[in-house]
This record gives C-alpha cells, sequence and structure tokens, in this order.
C-alpha cells in the first residue's frame, strides 16, 4: 500500500467530480499521473518514450515491454469503459448509505444485476489491506475520500488524486 495524504483538493461534491472525470481521457491522464508522476518510465529498461496503442498500452520504443494502466486494479480486463469504474468507486465511497447492487445496477444503467454485484464485490475486496491486523471491538467503517497530494496545475483537476479507505475500531 502507497501512504496517501489527504489534502483539501478532493472533489466536494458529484459536480466537481464529474468535472474532473467526465471522459475516458480524463481518467487515464489521473491513472498515468498516479502510474508515473515524473513522466513514463518503463519498468523493464528504464527507457522514457512510449508509443500508445489502440488498447490503451503504453509500449516502450526501446524493449516494446507492454505496461497497462490498469493492470493490478479492479478496472483490469474490464469490458465496461474505466469512466463507468470511477463513477462506481464515487458512489462506493461518497454515499453515506451504501450502495448496494440494485441501486448500482440502476445508477449506471446496467442490464444485470449480476454485473453490478461483482462490481460491488471488487469494490468491498479492495477496501481491505491483505497485510492488515484484524481490528478488534465494535468496527465502523466510514468515509472514504479522493485527495490530491501534490500542488499545481489546479485548473486540470484529475491530478494527484486517489482513493482512501478508512476503518476504526469504536
Ligand atoms: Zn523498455
Amino acid at each position: 500500500m502507497t501512504d496517501f495524504t489527504i489534502t483539501e483538493d478532493f472533489p466536494r461534491s458529484e459536480i466537481e467530480f464529474d468535472a474532473s472525470f467526465s471522459n475516458l481521457d480524463a481518467c487515464y491522464q489521473y491513472l498515468f499521473q498516479l502510474k508515473w508522476p515524473d513522466g513514463f518510465v518503463c519498468r523493464k529498461c528504464g527507457h522514457q518514450q512510449y508509443w500508445l496503442s489502440s488498447r490503451n498500452l503504453y509500449i516502450c520504443t526501446q524493449c516494446e515491454h507492454q505496461h497497462s494502466l490498469t493492470a493490478g486494479t479492479i478496472m483490469d480486463s474490464s469490458k465496461k469503459p474505466i469512466t463507468y469504474w470511477f463513477k462506481a468507486m464515487w458512489w462506493f465511497t461518497t454515499r453515506k448509505s451504501g450502495i448496494n447492487a440494485t441501486k448500482l445496477k440502476e445508477l449506471l444503467g446496467f442490464g444485470s444485476y449480476g454485473t453490478a454485484w461483482t462490481w460491488l464485490q471488487k469494490l468491498r475486496r479492495c477496501t481491505i489491506r491483505k497485510e492488515r491486523e484484524k481490528l478488534s471491538g465494535r468496527v465502523e467503517v466510514d468515509e472514504f475520500f479522493i485527495s490530491g497530494q501534490r500542488p499545481g496545475k489546479r485548473g486540470r483537476g484529475a491530478e494527484g488524486k486517489t482513493i482512501v479507505a478508512v476503518a476504526v475500531e469504536r
């Protein structure tokens, strides 16, 4: 797990969220910034130039290693556009009353309840750290924030934000 810094630079409302993540490019740009905050660096050879394939793979121009922005995330190999995932994460993390599969299906316009249910399972699973110590007593999972940790480029909105899960022992 990465350490996250919560600042005041996260979307304060759905309108702000939508302004930052309204299209595929904005979402991929956000993931790019998380993965390569100082620009593309090939994981295999350290080369800094890439070309972008039609399937959104970043391919090193030197060794041709393929990098995916969604590899290792819950969005990996999903057939739905990542804008749907971003929106699902937003609802999942900000709705005070929580969200169930029926509601998620309705909000995202899915044809299938099963898809919404699977998505929720994935979202819930990624709020649990594998190496965590078990919380004890009365445990409450509370707020999740989408936050920013880098200064600058305020106008573009999406950079440097990430998602944080918070659980507390009462
Ligand atoms: Zn390379």
